[in-house]
This record gives structure tokens, C-alpha cells and sequence, in this order.
């Protein structure tokens, strides 16, 4: 459930659609490391200090030199003042070092406090994040999870995220040393000599050229990478999903293909990456040596014979000294560039993707715009609906219209493909309708808030989803305060109560991912004890007895006659004597309502309720000849 905060957040997002380009490292900064900026600037602020304190040693170094040492330059220092700086040769000694001291343990200290405050807030941001894109997924409607792939989306909830936190704590700090170096060096440089200083920054300025280059040379390379690792995970997923299959027919050699050409295309893009970042590193490296080179042919010959060119006055030989190993220090963060660069574009690339998630269009409207039922009577129409799926040219539903009385049962019978699913599915709103309306009491389902209108139904589908946990969480799921009485007389009605007592751990059994360790009966018995336990205005069972044997089935009946008698129930099945006892049955074929009545009201008028019935029935000799045709040609 999305708290309040969030959906407004969420909704925000969903109002800056226009502004869908907008850079997702913006958007994450904007919307997401916003509330914790208090954190982020404390770290900022430490770690230029830190950087501060671990750059002035150099300073000290070449002053000294030059003061105590070569005794041709005054000792003075940048933000020291002459005051406090002792006058002899001795003291200045102790001085600088007592100046290393602080600066050492003080530079490490601000780091700690730094680091500590970045990442804390890093950990908060992907905490947020991942939550955040996890409720948009859930929110989004069934649409969505039709086209989107299981292995994609949870690559993103993962990987992504994770990606971006990494941004945070570990780049995030390498950015701000190399603004800090870079600021503080300069800063350093230009008050301690600033005509060597200009020389000083040339290569920089030739290297920032570079990095520009090299990040829109990468960025494509990165998307596609991030790309492929969603479709590894998917297709990892896939596989490990339908593992038993993959076994049965002996595919072990097929599936490892495919997972190793999928990797290898990974590992194609990772060595692109690779070989761009090895290259560009070693030419950055190249340019700060020469930079190193000239930094001391100039000094070396300015300190020897006066300054050269257009340079003017005096250059101690401390101060040269300082400034090639302010080089040395310079090159670090930009060698670093690469790794930022390489992570900035990553993560930019991940971060579209998340934020991605969040712009994907919901059809289903929020329920902040519906309203709340407290209690629905249960009837519910069927006004010329049309739909079809967005990702098929066909149309599932055409002009259906029918009505359910409170408390009538209707059958829903039809052959495979007929649409009987997804007519459920529109009533519980997974899907909105093309055309027409669906109404429950006489309100457009549109105008009620999902919460309430799933709220007041219950729905046991053929293929019975069972968490992983116990039998009792599992029929408890929507009511997790009930009582063991309530739940042990769902099960029974349900007629699942006999195997659960039998089992060693009874309604503590666990039932294994998806309820594996269950069998398709027992699976389907408890999601129907579920709904019983549900009590829901409004039941729907979707082919809810295909998989239990006769006997169950008659069983499960009875206690299904009893469960319904007062709500409106919706059964969709195969096996025509399920619905035999409906008040209405509806038949349908490819989309369209092709009977409507009563059992015997149906079978009167022949058709197609008719023919499937004498199938069933072992009545083969009575079907018409064109019927016989029509299914023999059946895809
Ligand atoms: P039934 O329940 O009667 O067997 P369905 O309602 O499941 O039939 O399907 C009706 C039609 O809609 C079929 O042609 C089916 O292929 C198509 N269909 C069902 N689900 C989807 C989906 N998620 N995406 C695209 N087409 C679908």
C-alpha cells in the first residue's frame, strides 16, 4: 500500500510527463536526494575541508624547503597568518611538522564524518527508491505485466537501484575529491606562484576536452549494457520458472545456449566498455606526465637562469617542487574522471529506467478520483462491452450485455479462447473496457475506487497463485488477524480441511515458492478456502474445479452451494455440470454471446451449449454434422 507522501510523490512525477527528457541523475537529485540534501551537504562540506587539510602538506613542503633549507624565500604560508609563524629556523621547523600533524589526522577525521553522512543518506535514497518503484509497479495495471517481463522489471527493482546507490556512496565521493582536489590545488597553486600556476592548468583544460568526448562515446555503450543484464534476468528467470520442462524435454542443452549467447553479448558490450576506459585512462595519463614534463623543464630552468619567455620575476625551488607533486596529485582525479564518467553514464542509464517505471502510463484511473462502496448488493451488468488486449490485433470481447441479479449465480461457458477469462477480468478491473460499461449496483465500475471494488470480491482462478509461507497465512491472506476457528471452517467448506489435518505440520505446513510442495487439487482447494474466508459480496470462480478429482469436486460443490446462496457468483467452466445449477448461463464464442438461459432453457434451444453438452455427456451421435466440421478444424 502506497502511503499518502508517496502517492503524492508519485503523482508529481506523473505530472511532469511533458518533461519525460528531463535527465533521470536530475530527477533522482530532485526527487529523490532532496530530503535528504541536509546529509549530502554536511558530507560536502566535510570532504572539502578534508581535501583541504590533505592538500596543504605539499604547501608546507615546498615552503620549507625553500625558507629553512635553501634560506632564499620568506616562510610563508596561504591561510596562516604571519603572526603566528615562529622566527626561528628551528621553531619553523617544529612548526611545519606540527602542521602535517593536524593536517593528517584532521583531514582524516573530516573524511570519516563525511563519508558517514554521505552514505547514510545513499542508503535512504535506494530504501526510498526501490519502495517507491516497487508501489508503481503494483500499481500499474495488469496491462503492463503483459508486456513487460518478470526478469526486466525485477532487474530494475535490483540491479538499478542498487546501481544508484552505488552512484551515491562510491561516486558521489570520488566526485566531490576530484572537484575538491581540483579546487583546492588550484586554489593552492595560484596564491603560491600563479604565472606557473596557468602553466600548471593547460593539460587540465586539454584533459577536460577529452572527458567530454569520451562521455558521449560511452553513454550508448552503457544503455545497451544495462539493457542486456535485464535481459539476462529474464531470461535466467524464465528458465528457472519452467525448470521441470526444461528437464521433461531434455532442453538442458538448448536453454544453456541460449543463457550463454544472451551472456556473451553482455560480456561483447562489458569488453567495449572495458577497452574504451583502459585506452582513455593511459592517454589521460600521458597528457599529465607531458604536463609533468614541462611543468619541470620551465621550473628547473626558471630557478637556474631567471624566467624565460614572457614570465617574470622570482620561483624557488621548494615552489617547483610543490608544483610536480601537485601535478602527481592532480592526475589522480583525473584518472578518476574515467570511473566517474563510466558511472555517471551508467547510472544515468539505470536511473532511466527506474524512472522509466514511474512514467509508464497507468489506463486505470487513481482512486483518489472514485469513490468508496461500503457494501455491495452484487448486481452487476455487462452494457455492450468491447475490448481487446493492446498487445493483439484481435478482439477478445465484442458487444457483450448481460446482467446479474444480488445473489444469482451465472454460469460462464464457452470453448478455450472465448473471452470467459477476460470478462472476469474486466469486471475486477485488471483491464479497463474499449467500449460499453461494466456497472456494479448500478455504477460504472470506473467510478469506483479499485480498493473497494476489489474489496467486495473474491477470486479463485484456474491456476491457484499460493505464497510462500504456510497454509494458514496462505487461506488467511486477506484477513491475517483471523482466528484458527475461522480459518479451519473456510478450509472445511472448501474441503481442504481433511489433507491440511493430515499433513505432519498441519496448518503450519509450509508450501514451498508458488505452493509447489501441494498438489494442483490441494493448491486450488486452498485458494478457495481463501475466498470463503474472503466473505465477499461478489465471487468469482474461474474454472475453480478443474484440477480436483470428481470426488472433491462434489464435495467442494456442495459447500460452493451453501457459499453462494447469498452472493453473486460468477462460474466460469469446462465441466458443464458445474454451472448446471446456475440461475443463468452465458455461452459464449470468440467474444460474442452465442446463448443465454437456464440449463434446460439452453439445451431446449440447441446451439452450442447444446453440442458441448452432448460432448460431455458421451452424446456424440447427436451432434450436427457442421459442429463435428467446426471443432476438427479448430486451431
Ligand atoms: P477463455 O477464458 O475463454 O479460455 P480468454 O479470456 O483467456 O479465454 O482469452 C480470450 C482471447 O484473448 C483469446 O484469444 C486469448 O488468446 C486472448 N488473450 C487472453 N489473455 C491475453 C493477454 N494477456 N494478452 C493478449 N491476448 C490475450
Amino acid at each position: 500500500m502506497i502511503s499518502n507522501g508517496e502517492e503524492t510523490k508519485r503523482e508529481g512525477i506523473e505530472t511532469e510527463k511533458d518533461n519525460k527528457k528531463r535527465n533521470p541523475i536530475w530527477n533522482l537529485i530532485s526527487e529523490y536526494c532532496q530530503p535528504y540534501i541536509h546529509y549530502f551537504g554536511f558530507s560536502i562540506f566535510a570532504m572539502l575541508f578534508a581535501r583541504g587539510l590533505w592538500l596543504f602538506p605539499p604547501v608546507v613542503l615546498g615552503v620549507s624547503f625553500d625558507a629553512i633549507f635553501l634560506e632564499d624565500q620568506p616562510y610563508q604560508l596561504p591561510f596562516i597568518p604571519v603572526t603566528w609563524i615562529p622566527e626561528q629556523q628551528i621553531d619553523q621547523l617544529w612548526f611545519s611538522l606540527g602542521l602535517f600533524i593536524i593536517s593528517f589526522i584532521g583531514g582524516s577525521v573530516l573524511y570519516i564524518i563525511g563519508s558517514l553522512s554521505r552514505d547514510i543518506a545513499a542508503y535512504r535514497v535506494q530504501h526510498d527508491l526501490r519502495v517507491d518503484a516497487y508501489a508503481t509497479v503494483q500499481a500499474l495495471d495488469a496491462g503492463f505485466f503483459d508486456s513487460q517481463k518478470t526478469g526486466e522489471i525485477m532487474s530494475i527493482l535490483n540491479n538499478d537501484v542498487n546501481h544508484i546507490e552505488r552512484f551515491l556512496t562510491s561516486t558521489f565521493g570520488k566526485i566531490n575529491d576530484t572537484l575538491f582536489t581540483i579546487l583546492m590545488v588550484g586554489i593552492y597553486m595560484i596564491t603560491l606562484h600563479w604565472q606557473l600556476a596557468i602553466v600548471g592548468f593547460i593539460t587540465p583544460i586539454f584533459i577536460g576536452l577529452f572527458n567530454y568526448w569520451y562521455s558521449s562515446y560511452v553513454e550508448p555503450k552503457h544503455q545497451h549494457r544495462r539493457q542486456q543484464v535485464g535481459n539476462i534476468n529474464t531470461r535466467i528467470e524464465n528458465n528457472l520458472g519452467g525448470m521441470h520442462l526444461v528437464k521433461i524435454y531434455n532442453q538442458e542443452s538448448h536453454e544453456n545456449k541460449r543463457i550463454i549467447k544472451e551472456s556473451e553479448k553482455y560480456q561483447a558490450i562489458s569488453w567495449a566498455v572495458a577497452r574504451a576506459r583502459v585506452f582513455f585512462g593511459q592517454a589521460t595519463n600521458l597528457l599529465m606526465n607531458i604536463g609533468y614534463i614541462i611543468l619541470f623543464l620551465l621550473g628547473g630552468y626558471w630557478v637556474l637562469y631567471g624566467p624565460p619567455l614572457f614570465f617574470s620575476g622570482s620561483l624557488g625551488a621548494g615552489t617547483v617542487l610543490t608544483f610536480l607533486v601537485y601535478n602527481n596529485r592532480f592526475s589522480y582525479p583525473f584518472k578518476q574522471m574515467t570511473i566517474i564518467i563510466d558511472s555517471y553514464q551508467e547510472t544515468k542509464a539505470a536511473g532511466g529506467r527506474v524512472f522509466g517505471l514511474f512514467e509508464k502510463s497507468r489506463t486505470v484511473q487513481r482512486d483518489s478520483e472514485t469513490m468508496n462502496l461500503q457494501k455491495m448488493d452484487g448486481q452487476v451488468e455487462y452494457n455492450n462491452v468491447e475490448f481487446s488486449y493492446k498487445n493483439s490485433d484481435e478482439i477478445s470481447i465484442s458487444h457483450i450485455s448481460f446482467r446479474a441479479n444480488p445473489g444469482e449465480m451465472i454460469g460462464i461457458v464457452g470453448p478455450t479462447g472465448a473471452g470467459k477469462s477476460t470478462l472476469m477480468k474486466l469486471l475486477l478491473r485488471f483491464y479497463d473496457v474499449d467500449n460499453g460499461e461494466v456497472s456494479v449496483d448500478g455504477r460504472n465500475i470506473q467510478d469506483i475506487s479499485l480498493k473497494s471494488l476489489r474489496g467486495g470480491m473474491s477470486y479463485v482462478g484456474q491456476e491457484p497463485y499460493l505464497f510462500d509461507g504456510t497454509i494458514r497465512e496462505n487461506i488467511a491472506y486477506s484477513r491475517p488477524d483471523s482466528s484458527d476457528t475461522i480459518i479451519k471452517e473456510a478450509a472445511q467448506r472448501a474441503g481442504a480441511h481433511e489433507f491440511i489435518d493430515k499433513s505432519p505440520n498441519g496448518y503450519e505446513t509450509k508450501v514451498g515458492e508458488r505452493g509447489v510442495k501441494l498438489s494442483g487439487g490441494q493448491r486450488q482447494r486452498i485458494s478457495i478456502a481463501r475466498a470463503v474466508l474472503d466473505d465477499p459480496d461478489i465471487l468469482i470462480l474461474d474454472e475453480a474445479t478443474s484440477h480436483v478429482d470428481n470426488k472433491t469436486e462434489a464435495h467442494i460443490q456442495n459447500s460452493l452451494e451453501e457459499l453462494i446462496c447469498d452472493r453473486t457468483t460468477f462460474v466460469v467452466a469446462h465441466r458443464l455440470s458445474t454451472v448446471r445449477q446456475a440461475d443463468r448461463i452465458i455461452v459464449l464464442d470468440q467474444g460474442e454471446v452465442v446463448g443465454k438461459g437456464t440449463h434446460e432453457e439452453l439445451l431446449e434451444q440447441g446451439g452450442l451449449y447444446a453440442n458441448l453438452w452432448n460432448i460431455q455427456v458421451g452424446n456424440v451421435d447427436s451432434l450436427p454434422d457442421e459442429f463435428i466440421q467446426q471443432v476438427s478444424q479448430m486451431k
